[in-house]
């Protein structure tokens, strides 16, 4: 038997409906706030991801899908926002008015460890708000993302926030890090050990539990912002509190992109446990001119973990979102059923969700009327085609009453059925 690729899964139902409604609900807000749908290939060449991601991330040195395609090295796309700048920068689309505000919604591809909540094809729900450096877009955006989860019926998450400073501020942060690292990091994990000369930023980012409380010691970023960083952060925090946005300032939150620059967020759920983080996002004002850009174009983004906020709530509510069988027409006869077939149509073409059964007994049609769940069965005979007159049972109280045709679609008409 062939079976699905490590790390890989198939959405069945019921699953597939609350995916549905997630995408439903994230097009709808995103809407709300004039942003636009981008579409980008699933793969694209490595150097993109090598300069957008950057070259000694986790995501660039171990977890990429690359492959040569006729001595061309091709990479199937490990997150979505180097995809869509490429795009901007290629379609010119800083020649529109306004700040380019776009959002995709699709599969990206990692070769990871797989484990709760987390595949190697995986889904993200993202957005990109490109040409503005304000930090009330930066607020926009992280209003937005709140709204989405709110609006999916997800609660109690919480969201993290920090500036991870500039080309200014950072180094000179780095640099003090670096020099602490000399006595710390001889006590933490091995990965912590590699980075501490390589990247000291992402030891602030180990999950290790035995490695926290030394890197709690370690300076904090913003201890070191610059006067235009520091107001920037200020601002940000400003325009959530405005908006009565609770939120908590975590100076460790630096985020696995190297072209980040000012704010970086996250959004937890303790549904989740370790693996908690929903989505994360942030402000990488040099990522178009490290792409190739000749024009300034700052830009923030995020992007949400569909797979986990999709575990999220099936855990919180489960079977919320399932859309029942409203009805299950029952024929009993050859000439009932070619009589039926017609009914269904014009309940179907109403908006009603029915199935029709095969011409069968009354009892075994019943049964799988039963077994699907349908909340009303639809019985009819060779008498009822002959009178145009229809029974129809409620499946869990029993209760029958006899409706015309137009009676019946008036009925399921009405939204609470
Ligand atoms: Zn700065
Ligand atoms: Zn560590």
């Amino acid at each position: 038997m062939i079976r699905a690729v490590k790390g890989t899964r198939d959405i069945l139902p019921p699953s597939s409906a609350v995916w549905n409604h997630v995408e439903s609900v994230a097009r709808e807000v995103f809407r709300a706030y004039n942003y636009d749908e981008i579409r980008t290939p699933v793969f694209e060449e490595t150097q993109l991801f090598a300069r957008g991601v950057g070259a000694d991330t986790d995501i660039v040195t171990k977890e990429m899908y690359t492959f040569d395609d006729r001595g061309e090295s091709l990479t199937l796309r490990p997150e979505n926002t180097a995809s869509v700048i490429r795009a901007y920068i290629e379609h010119r689309l800083d020649q529109l008015p306004g700040v380019c505000k776009l959002y995709y919604i699709g599969p990206m591809f990692r070769r990871e460890r797989p484990q709760k909540g987390r595949y190697r094809q995986f889904s993200q729900i993202g957005a990109e708000a490109i040409g503005s450096d304000s930090p009330a877009t930066d607020a926009e955006v992280i209003e937005m993302v709140t709204e989405i989860l709110t609006r999916c019926g997800l609660s109690g998450f919480e969201i993290y926030v920090n500036s991870v400073g500039c080309p200014d501020c950072r180094p000179k942060f780095v640099e003090a890090l670096k020099q602490r690292l000399v006595d710390v990091a001889p006590g933490l994990c091995a990965d912590c050990q590699r980075r501490a000369t390589a990247n000291p930023l992402r030891v602030l980012d180990c999950k290790i539990p035995h490695d926290q409380p030394a890197i709690e010691t370690l300076p904090s970023i913003l201890d070191h912002l610059c006067p235009a960083c520091s107001s920037h952060f200020e601002q940000v925090r400003m325009f959530l509190t405005d908006r009565a946005i609770p939120f908590q300032v975590k100076p460790r939150l630096v985020r696995g992109l190297d072209s980040y620059m000012r704010t970086t967020f996250e959004f937890a759920h303790g549904a989740l446990g370790a693996q908690n983080s929903v989505l994360g996002g942030g402000r990488y004002d040099g990522l178009a001119e490290e792409l190739g850009s000749k024009v300034h174009a700052p830009g923030i983004g995020f992007s949400i973990g569909e797979d986990r906020l999709v575990l999220s709530l099936e855990e919180a509510a489960p079977g919320a979102h399932r859309d029942p069988l409203q009805i299950y027409i029952a024929p009993m006869g050859g000439a009932a059923l070619r009589h039926c077939a017609g009914l269904a149509h014009e309940l179907r073409r109403a908006g009603v969700r029915v199935e029709l059964g095969p011409s069968a007994k009354l009892k075994r049609n019943m049964e799988t009327a039963n077994k699907l769940g349908a909340r009303y069965a639809l019985l009819v005979g060779d008498n009822e085609t002959g009178a145009g007159v229809y029974a129809l049972k409620e499946m869990s109280s029993g209760e029958q009453r006899n409706l015309d045709r137009a009676q019946l679609l008036e009925t399921f008409r009405s939204p609470s059925l």
